[in-house]
């Protein structure tokens, strides 16, 4: 496979056309309205699992930390890297910048060659899912997987591999004020490792895996997704899809760090929002605050949540723009 190329992408940017937009006072408030309406009588229920199985054979059990069960996987198993083949793996923010760093390549280059883009089908929201590539012999095989080594980036797999055989839910009520998580078992026919006697509870598994960190690191991601979700059963945002600007900003600045970078160092952003001083600096060589700043950014673009603020002079522009299309004096 090659490097990167844009045609290839629908969900990449146009350089010139990453310019941060404002919403005028007028708008906002009827958008925020519109959204506060909406959300009265709505309750929010979202389940997610960032790895999609083809048989969906997930028991109905909610476990919570305590809870155990028997399960282990090693080398001598007969099913041996038979879950590596064939399946849907959704990489997230953190996991896409474990991944470049370890294979020392740019994000773009790494979801070039490694990934395809494709709409989560649960948010109708671009995210990258891990190429399963034919090769000879078993079909599909991850691009990672070697047959007799296993996993060749074990140390920094996705999350979704480190947490199979669970899978990960999270609710929000409306009455909540953060998201709840919960985990299920997947049970898939192949997977020997659920007739092993070792018991573990599932805190234990969990950091056994070192999932704490993506969990933390990727919540302003999954939030915006689960949130979508709940959007669409009004039809999207404030009733209206999302339109295609806002997806390929969600991807650019969920996927590609590098080029959120330079949209947010590149354009009038730092001129348009409110960024603290000291943030600005180290966001400049920390990928993982970054990350976090465009999380919040686009759940203030997406949603009008106050999670960012535009500078107050750029708001009374607004404001005064406002006026005088509508022909105040
Ligand atoms: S990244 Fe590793 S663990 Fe995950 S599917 Fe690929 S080979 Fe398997
Ligand atoms: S199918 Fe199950 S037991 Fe077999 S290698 Fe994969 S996780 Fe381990």
């Amino acid at each position: 496979m090659t490097g990167s190329d844009d045609k290839k992408n629908p969900f990449l940017m146009d350089k010139d056309k990453l310019e941060p937009s404002a919403l005028d006072a007028d708008e906002y408030d009827r958008q925020e309205r519109a959204r506060r309406e909406a959300m009265a009588d709505m309750e929010v229920q979202i389940i997610d699992s960032v790895r999609d199985t083809k048989s969906s054979p997930v028991e109905p059990v909610r476990l919570t930390g305590k809870d155990s069960f028997c399960f282990k996987c090693h080398k001598g198993v007969s099913c041996w890297n038979e879950c590596c083949h064939d399946t849907d793996i959704t990489l997230t923010p953190f996991d896409i910048l474990r991944l470049s760093r370890r294979l020392d390549v740019k994000p773009a280059d790494f979801l070039a060659i490694y990934t395809y883009p494709q709409m989560w089908n649960r948010a109708e929201l671009p995210v990258a899912k891990l190429s399963m590539i034919d090769a000879e012999g078993k079909k599909n095989p991850c691009v990672f997987m070697d047959a007799e080594e296993g996993c060749t980036v074990y140390e920094d797999r996705p999350v979704a591999c480190r947490y199979y055989p669970l899978g990960l839910a999270s609710v929000k009520m409306m009455s909540d004020t953060q998201t709840n998580d919960f985990y299920f078992l997947v049970r898939e026919k192949h997977c020997k490792g659920h007739e092993e006697s070792d018991e573990q509870s599932v805190a234990e598994f969990r950091a056994g895996q070192g999932v704490e960190e993506y969990d933390t690191k990727n919540r302003g991601w999954m939030e915006i997704l689960m949130k979508t979700v709940s959007w669409q059963i009004l039809g999207g945002p404030y009733g209206q899809e999302i339109d295609p600007r806002t997806k390929k900003m969600f991807f650019m600045a969920t996927t590609d760090v590098d080029a959120f970078r330079r949209f947010v160092f590149e354009t009038r952003f730092l001129e348009t929002y409110d960024v603290d001083p000291e943030f600005v600096e180290h966001i400049k060589t920390n990928d993982e605050m970054l990350l976090k700043l465009a999380f919040d950014w686009l759940k203030n673009v997406m949603f009008a949540d106050d999670t960012f603020a535009m500078k107050e002079s750029v708001l009374q522009k607004a404001v005064a723009k406002a006026r005088e299309d509508a022909g105040a004096t």
